[in-house]
């Protein structure tokens, strides 16, 4: 009689991450960062540790962090409030962006109020709102070829976002850059949302999920926040294990006028309290570092981003050459790559696509998936290429809500978030 709240929710990851383990495969599904965290932060690390940063700090995360993420972080806000970030009331030290997404999204929604994003969705938010009680809507985003006819485009639909705006709505939930179409968010399409915002929902709350701000591809990084009067309803969110390669640390920070903020530290005191002190010390010595030439680059950032920009070009060469007919889709930032693969089903076996045939994984099938009619294009890639080609990737319809899985169940998930070696090794073994 356990209570079934998350079923059938987040077992993607640890499904194709098993996956992966049991057949040896080179793993391009989960997002896990190639390049390992820079020297001068495990220096940090281990200097926070053996100074004693090992009790409880305050509850808002250790002030040091705060004053460092205000210098850091204050100068992008300044259109939209002219001064620097109080790092008292407007900045909450998280367990990743993950528990920033969870104090914000369980304390804004009450029982059947909405949180509406666009789909594909990082899969987390509609499990923190089922926890939230709250009602998750999505808006998918639609496809278009590119003007050269060689990669697709995700576009949003803005009749279907008008529409779906109303008093109920609760929360707009924006990912920028996006995961998982690496869609960066463009001045003119942020003005378009506080418009509609304005006209159709001027009670709502903004979340925006900037974990991958960093990393844009040809396409300047736009806030939310810093258009018209968007800083006063708006909570962005950041990733100190994406911008310093330290994800295992689980580092996060919320930035927020103060009566969100002050919302989501008591979210964080009622249920974490405190987190990896030492990391927390470690960071915010190592914010100013970031700014200093690295490895022949302007500053760290600049390198990770040219690395994963490379990477980038080369995994989308890479799997366009390899024999399998993909058609990819533009990719303007953050972790990941989209490819449509529905070309390559007639090369995928019938045993793959047929339901019921996954009786020797069973211990690698974290749900009991009841493909009754048939297996999505997907799921079958993503299993046939691990088990036959040695590559992990993520389907695409992960990211998707149960009804509108079909809108992007031809998508197989790259992950570029890799060094040259590993391009290497997706080099090879696609080419065999
Ligand atoms: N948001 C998005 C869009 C992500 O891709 C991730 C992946 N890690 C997170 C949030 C969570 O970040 P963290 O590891 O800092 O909790
Ligand atoms: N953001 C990463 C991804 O999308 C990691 C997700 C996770 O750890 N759950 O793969």
């Amino acid at each position: 009689n356990l209570p079934k709240k998350l079923d059938n929710m987040l077992h993607i990851w640890s499904e194709f991450n098993m996956l992966s383990l049991k057949y040896n495969a080179l793993n391009l599904a989960h997002g896990t960062p190639g390049i390992d965290a820079p020297p001068f932060l495990i220096e940090n690390m281990v200097k926070a540790v053996r100074e004693g940063n090992n009790q409880y700090t305050a509850v808002q995360g250790h002030p040091e962090l705060r004053e460092a993420l205000s210098k850091f972080y204050s100068p992008r806000f300044k259109p939209a409030i002219n001064r620097d970030l109080d790092p008292n009331t407007e900045i909450l030290v998280t367990v990743g962006a993950s528990s920033a997404l969870n104090n914000a999204i369980v304390n804004l929604v009450d029982h059947g109020e909405e949180i509406l994003t666009f789909e594909p969705f990082y899969p987390n938010y509609m499990s923190i709102t089922k926890l939230g009680r709250g009602k998750f809507r999505t808006i998918p985003l639609k496809t278009s070829p590119t003007e050269d006819g060689s990669a697709l485009n995700f576009e949003y639909d803005w009749d279907t976002f008008e529409e779906s705006l109303g008093p109920q709505t609760k929360v707009v939930l924006l990912t920028n850059p996006h995961n998982p179409t690496g869609k960066c968010l463009r001045k003119e399409e942020i003005e378009r949302i506080t418009e509609l915002l304005e006209e159709k929902a001027p009670q709502a709350y903004v979340i925006s999920d900037d974990v991958y701000d960093f990393l844009t591809y040809d396409q300047d990084y736009e806030m939310f926040a810093n258009v018209g009067d968007n800083w006063k309803k708006t909570i962005t969110i950041y990733s100190g294990g994406k911008l310093m390669n330290c994800t295992g640390w689980k580092v996060g920070f919320l930035i927020a006028p103060p009566d969100l903020t002050r919302e989501a530290a008591l979210m964080h005191e009622s249920s974490i309290f405190n987190l990896n002190v030492p990391g927390q010390v470690a960071i915010a010595r190592s914010l100013d570092l970031l700014n200093q030439p690295f490895e022949g680059y302007n500053s760290y950032p600049e390198y990770v981003r040219s690395t994963f920009a490379k990477s980038k070009d080369d995994m989308v060469d890479i799997f366009m050459n390899s024999g399998i007919p993909f058609t990819p889709t533009v990719c303007e930032g953050g972790y990941f790559v989209l490819l449509d693969a529905s070309a390559a089903r007639s090369l995928i076996p019938d045993q793959f696509l047929t339901p019921g045939n996954y009786e020797d994984d069973k211990d690698t099938l974290v749900i009991q998936r009841e493909f009754k009619n048939k297996v999505p294009l997907d799921y079958a890639f993503a299993r046939w290429f691990c088990i036959n080609k040695g590559i992990t990737i993520m389907p695409g319809s992960s990211f998707c809500i149960e009804k509108e899985k079909d809108m992007i169940d031809n998508f197989i998930r790259v992950a570029i978030c890799k060094p040259e070696s590993i391009v290497q090794q997706t080099r090879q073994i696609l080419s065999q």
